[in-house]
């Protein structure tokens, strides 16, 4: 994203810029915009607070026993509904969304994460990068098209399966070459790091094991489908045998996660379900006849989708009334009147959201928009200082500097408008808008201003540097 995997993305390989971004999960920019391809023009990455809170408090024991507390690791979460998760820096673990949908608990979840930070702890990115500078380019090239080969086999299913299954046997000297060797025991090395944070923070490694163990046989048994996560962490027989060896001795085995967790994780679930599945869906998966609360919030979200806002908003106002203090239920309900075009109706419910929830900036993006949108010019004031308060946790969101301009716009402030229309052009990569935008932002403010010493920065970028195409959407309907 930052640019810093540029010799490797952008040069030689271009071809095959995607399967490489899949091999070393290395490629982030290569790699996302081709997921974005196959699901159809979804957004890449799914930005949603309830969701990130979770993954953050799953997260934390794990980095801070791998004594990364200090390296500010965030998850991303991809929308796609294939199992994968991997780490592209070290400040950044990626997990799709269909591996959240899949786990049936967070103890799974957790443990991709800490053989994930496993990665991050052993300096395995680094050293990969240096692996491929030293590998043939010829044997490079070979082994990653034949992967990627794989991989567009595996996902195209059907007839496509084939391919896959030639690209497994490809000769043994290309599976045999230095780097799939070195990143076997980067797994290895990464399973044993992972079961020791677990059984640092107390936790079972039985969830990662089991998913492990899961996957393997899928690629084992499964030939028209496999997940990306067998390519990114190739699982022989062997590996999870060294696994199984590792997870034994835990005192923590038979440990459960707490109820309230494990709550948390199936209202997670529902969400992505409900908010994932086509229509009808839902319905087969959480049959009115399951009166569970995560069962309700699905039908809930699906009913915000596909029916009319009256039947949706009563079930909303049902899960409200059984968790009063539920902010993402507030935020459901805000979410709805404000994509329902009622924006008015939608500002008291997503303030009570953003008092509730322990990390409020997104739901505070929303909040702003209600109150721009609501058109009501008392409003603007709290709108911009939700805005501002908002971006000052969440500085790469184009949406939130897209509401913050229209809020000074409509205040008449226009040299802040134009400053962050060129925020929200920048963050969404391009830069020549931004830098038009902060020149006219910087005639509209009096010089030496610290709006007009912003604008002047942006208006400077350098267009061979560093731009960041940051993606913030909130999950609402796919197209
Ligand atoms: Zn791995």
């Amino acid at each position: 994203m930052t640019g810093n995997q540029g010799p490797i993305r952008a040069r030689v390989w271009k071809p095959a810029a995607r399967s490489l971004a899949v091999l070393t999960a290395a490629a982030l920019s290569a790699g996302i915009p081709a997921a974005a391809q196959e699901r159809g023009g979804g957004p890449p990455i799914i930005r949603d607070a309830e969701i990130e809170q979770l993954l953050r408090e799953y997260t934390q024991p794990i980095l801070k026993a791998a004594g990364l507390a200090q390296q500010n690791v965030r998850v991303v979460i991809i929308n796609d509904p294939s199992f994968n998760a991997f780490v592209a820096d070290g400040h950044r673990i990626f997990i799709n969304s269909g591996a959240l949908m899949q786990a049936q608990t967070p103890n799974e979840v957790i443990g991709v994460l800490a053989h994930e930070s496993g990665h991050i702890a052993g300096g395995h990115l680094a050293r990969m990068r240096e692996q491929m500078a030293n590998a043939s380019t010829e044997s490079l090239v070979a082994m990653m098209l034949g992967i990627g080969a794989m991989v567009a086999g595996a996902r195209s299913g059907g007839g496509g399966g084939d391919i896959g299954m030639a690209a497994l046997t490809l000769p043994q000297g290309i599976i045999q070459s230095n780097m799939l060797a070195y990143i076997r025991t980067q797994e290895e090395q990464a399973d044993r790091a992972g079961v020791k944070f677990l059984a640092a923070t107390g936790q079972s490694p039985k969830g990662m094991y089991d998913t492990f163990k899961r996957l393997g046989d899928e690629m084992l048994f499964q030939s028209r489908y496999i997940d990306p996560y067998l390519q990114t962490h190739p699982m022989p027989k062997e590996r999870v045998a060294a696994l199984e060896e590792l997870v034994k001795g835990s005192p923590y085995w038979d440990r459960k996660d707490p109820p309230e967790l494990q709550f948390r994780h199936d209202l997670m679930r529902a969400k992505l379900y409900g908010y994932m599945d086509r229509s009808g869906v839902s319905a087969n998966r959480y049959p009115a006849s399951d009166q569970s609360l995560p069962a309700r919030y699905a039908r809930a979200i699906a009913a915000s989708r596909f029916s009319d806002s009256h039947a949706a908003m009563a079930q909303i106002d049902a899960l409200i009334e059984a968790q009063p203090q539920n902010p993402y239920f507030h935020e459901l309900k805000g979410q709805t009147l404000l994509e329902g075009g009622k924006p008015a109706e939608a500002i008291a419910p997503l303030r009570r959201a953003a008092q509730l929830a322990p990390n409020p900036a997104l739901i505070q993006i929303l909040l702003g928009q209600a109150l721009v949108e609501s058109n009501d010019p008392a409003h603007l004031k709290e709108a911009v200082s939700v805005l501002e308060s908002s971006l000052s946790r969440e500085p790469e969101s184009p949406e939130g500097y897209n509401q913050l301009a229209m809020a000074y716009g409509r205040k008449g402030d226009l040299a802040h408008a134009d400053l962050a229309s060129a925020q929200s052009a920048l963050m969404r990569g391009d830069l020549k808008a931004a830098r038009m935008l902060a020149s006219r932002a910087k005639d509209r403010f009096p010089v030496g201003s610290p709006g007009w010493v912003k604008a002047d920065d942006i208006s400077n970028k350098d267009p061979t540097g560093t731009a960041r195409a940051t993606v913030v959407v909130h999950p609402k309907n796919p197209p």
